[in-house]
């Protein structure tokens, strides 16, 4: 199941990416009589099983006139509005470690991006030239939590898991530097790119063999495979929830590969025209233009 969010001229709604076209959930939910109807994806999420069980029985008994045309729709990030942080984790590749001259680190670096950064798939990463002159992307698989998370040991924390999207941690270099920390520069309005879909953990079972690129207007800058990794997906989560509470809907990025701006020499950051593409194999492709 791909999950996604859209407008069709009016309020966001959520949907099902289907090879028809966008399954209208709400819509579709009322038809079928079947309770409340979730109007967000944060909705479905916190809906747990019984939501799930929904949206198969929906994919199932589908009415042609609740699909709309994938063209006819803007798209919006699939969570637009998280309810907290994204939680970000640095230095997870050793070939991006060594690229900016770090340290390989012991345990995983862990900061954040707050919810007002998100924007959707096609949507502008404002360049803020007047606030930086060393704008960056990095292109992660990120996690979505699927119900509260507490003390996960790593072998149960795939259950804790709703599904996986793309995410660009769109950076000031010279602010993540100059202010001795990582969350002002990380934490500009456009700065989290996300999307195109969330893919549900039953359609992507392995979440460690994937296939990441990012692209600056078609030239491959990153290139990796998830399975390169230092810190794992059950690692992050059990290292998260030793002490923080992760609830349904909460993102985890992952972190990035080598290929960044700043890890040429000399280096290539972004300016306004710029496109930059995250693709992950089984997610699909994140295309946003810097103004
Ligand atoms: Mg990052």
């Amino acid at each position: 199941m791909r999950f996604l969010t859209f407008s069709d001229g009016g309020a966001d709604k959520v949907g099902l990416l289907i090879p028809e076209g966008i399954l209208d959930l709400a819509a579709a939910w009322s038809d079928a009589d079947a309770g409340d109807a979730p109007s967000t994806l944060l909705e479905v999420i916190d809906g747990g099983d019984h939501a799930l069980s929904v949206v198969r029985r929906l994919v199932e008994h589908k009415s042609p006139r609740r699909i709309v045309p994938a063209a006819t729709v803007q798209l919006r990030a699939p969570i637009p509005r998280p309810r907290k942080n994204i939680f970000c984790i640095g230095k997870n590749y050793l070939d991006h470690v060594n690229e900016m001259s770090g340290d390989v680190p012991e345990h995983p670096v862990v900061f954040s991006k707050p919810p007002t950064a998100v924007i959707g798939p096609e949507m502008e990463i404002d360049a803020h030239r007047s606030v930086t002159e060393q704008l960056d992307y990095e292109g992660e698989l990120a996690v979505v939590i699927g119900k509260r998370a507490k003390s996960v040991p790593k072998e149960r924390a795939y259950d804790y898991v709703f599904g996986y999207t793309a995410l660009n941690d769109v950076t000031a270099r010279d602010k993540q530097r100059i202010h001795g920390q990582w969350l002002l520069g990380k934490a500009f309005d456009t700065f989290c790119p996300m999307g195109p879909v969330v893919v549900h953990k039953g359609a992507l079972r392995e979440p460690h063999r994937l296939e990441l690129r990012t692209r600056v207007n078609g030239e491959v800058r990153q290139s990796a495979n998830t399975s390169q990794m230092i810190f794992d997906v059950p690692t992050l989560i059990a290292t998260i929830t030793a002490g923080t509470t992760l609830e349904p809907g909460d993102i985890i990025a992952t972190g990035t590969p080598s290929g960044v701006g700043k890890g040429f020499k000399p280096p290539r950051f972004l300016h306004p025209g710029d496109v930059v593409e995250v693709e992950i194999e089984g997610i699909g492709l994140l295309r946003n233009r810097v103004r």
